[in-house]
């Protein structure tokens, strides 16, 4: 076998015969599928897979292998971009986005030190410089999303604090389970958790809560929760913790993207007087995964991230002017991740990203009107952002587990679930902003159809 091609420097051509390949695999593995998941459930595909791949390291290559993984990787897909894929935050991302993406891939830049990525960092410092301003904050690093950053934000508040006692963690009930796994990891006290019995942190319950705690204090808020998409009072909040000196962290993994819209930005009033801010661009950013930031309003206070190691960030390098790149992360390789973002900003513009935005909650709103006015159906709340939650009239919490997992298993339509308040609600998270009525109301209709008489 002759040494086989690389991405960048054998030209084009043999890329765009791969590429060729990759898109008719995707094609017709997607065909292949019918539907927004495969059918039959975690046997049956894995069994495909198994009988699509045979050998995983065999001897000899397999010149197919490129065509026979894609396609079973695609005809075993959860598929976001089929409209009935709608149960997570998990969005359809943009074909532009992708192709960005891939010259990532191709010329794979590593964002530990400057001479494995010139441009790719003046990018990255370009980029986080202004998504940072759209957020009025002093500076944004890029992370694999809402659990590193919310991660990251802990760890900053811990290095920050202002006395010696440990860093208490005040969060919702409804907040992101990421927070208390980052309080574990990071050896925090066990995170006060503040009951939040209608889906928000209230500043009352907040307020309660902080009283008796002596220690320095990180709260954490949210905008835009997982399970119900609704957005903590922020501006209450940040009175309270400033009252309090108290630290404050914005969850606003999911919301954050409202930003973008001049209709909607108004939901995030607020979020500017945080001291970090988790945004994943992953989720209303229509971004292939990983599109995380973690806005810092105060850019001091990552210098607590600063370290050095000789082959990346010698001080006479640093000093004879070669950017320092090993504080903008705790990881070393790193892709960059923030091309796909840049090509994104710019080839959309604030109108076209904010419109697809737009497009999302409107769709949200529909599909609530959908389920409000039939009388099969009984809706949670209107929604917030774009996620809906919905059950059959009068079914049991175990039924409406059956017809999620029945529609799953039949590979008809993915749905989430939630139990906001201790009933179990279907979940809709609507991010595809191709979705048509038509789409919402078959959605509907298969559930009616799966629901137990
Ligand atoms: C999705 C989500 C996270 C976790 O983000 P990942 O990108 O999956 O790591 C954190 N917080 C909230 C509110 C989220 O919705």
């Amino acid at each position: 076998m002759s040494t086989p091609p690389l991405a960048s420097t054998a030209g084009g051509t043999t890329l765009g015969q791969l590429l060729h390949t990759v898109l008719r695999a995707l094609r017709e593995g997607t065909h292949a599928r019918g539907g927004p998941l495969p059918k039959g459930g975690p046997q049956a595909v894995t069994a495909r897979v198994r009988a699509a791949v045979g050998e995983v390291l065999p001897r000899q290559g397999d010149p197919d292998a490129l065509h026979t993984l894609v396609h079973a990787f695609a005809a075993g897909a959860a598929d976001p971009a089929d409209p009935l894929c709608t149960a997570h935050l998990h969005c359809p991302p943009l074909a532009v986005a992708t192709a960005a993406d891939l010259a990532a891939s191709a010329l794979n830049p590593s964002l530990d030190s400057w001479d494995q990525a010139p441009a790719a960092s003046a990018l990255e410092t370009l980029v986080t410089r202004a998504l940072a301003d759209e957020l009025h904050a002093g500076d944004a690093l890029v992370t694999t999303g809402g659990t590193e950053s919310n991660q990251l934000a802990l760890l900053l508040a811990r290095e920050t604090r202002h006395a010696p006692e440990p860093l208490q963690l005040v969060c919702g009930a409804n907040a992101h389970h990421s927070l208390r796994r980052a309080a574990w990891l990071l050896g925090l006290p066990e995170p006060v958790v503040v009951p939040t019995p209608d889906g928000i942190l209230t500043p009352a319950a907040l307020d309660a809560a902080l009283t008796p705690l002596p220690r320095p204090v990180l709260v954490t808020a949210t905008a835009g929760t997982t399970d119900a998409g609704l957005i903590d009072p922020l501006p209450d909040l940040a009175d309270l913790c400033a009252a309090r000196g108290a630290r404050l962290h914005v969850d606003a993994a999911y919301g954050g993207g409202l930003l973008l819209s001049d209709h909607h930005r108004h939901r995030l009033h607020g979020l500017d007087r945080a001291h970090t801010v988790t945004l994943d661009l992953h989720k209303l950013g229509w971004q292939p995964a990983a599109a995380g930031l973690l806005a810092v309003r105060d850019s001091a206070d990552l210098a607590v991230l600063a370290h050095h190691t000789d082959y990346l960030n010698a001080t006479d390098d640093t000093a004879a002017g070669l950017p320092d790149l090993l504080g903008r992360s705790l990881r070393t390789t790193r892709r960059p991740d923030i091309l796909k973002i840049a090509v994104t900003l710019k080839t959309l513009g604030r109108e076209g990203l904010g419109a697809l935005i737009d497009q999302v909650c409107a769709l949200a709103a529909e599909f609530a009107a959908l389920v409000d006015t039939h009388p099969g159906f009984e809706l949670y709340a209107p929604p917030t952002i774009s996620t809906v939650l919905f059950r059959p009239t009068g079914a049991t919490d175990a039924a409406v587990a059956d017809i999620r997992r029945q529609l799953l298993h039949d590979g008809r339509a993915v749905l989430g679930r939630a139990a906001p308040d201790g009933r179990l609600w279907l979940k809709a998270t609507l991010l595809n902003p191709h979705t048509r009525p038509g789409d919402l109301a078959a959605l509907l209709k298969l559930v009616e159809g799966n629901t137990p008489t």
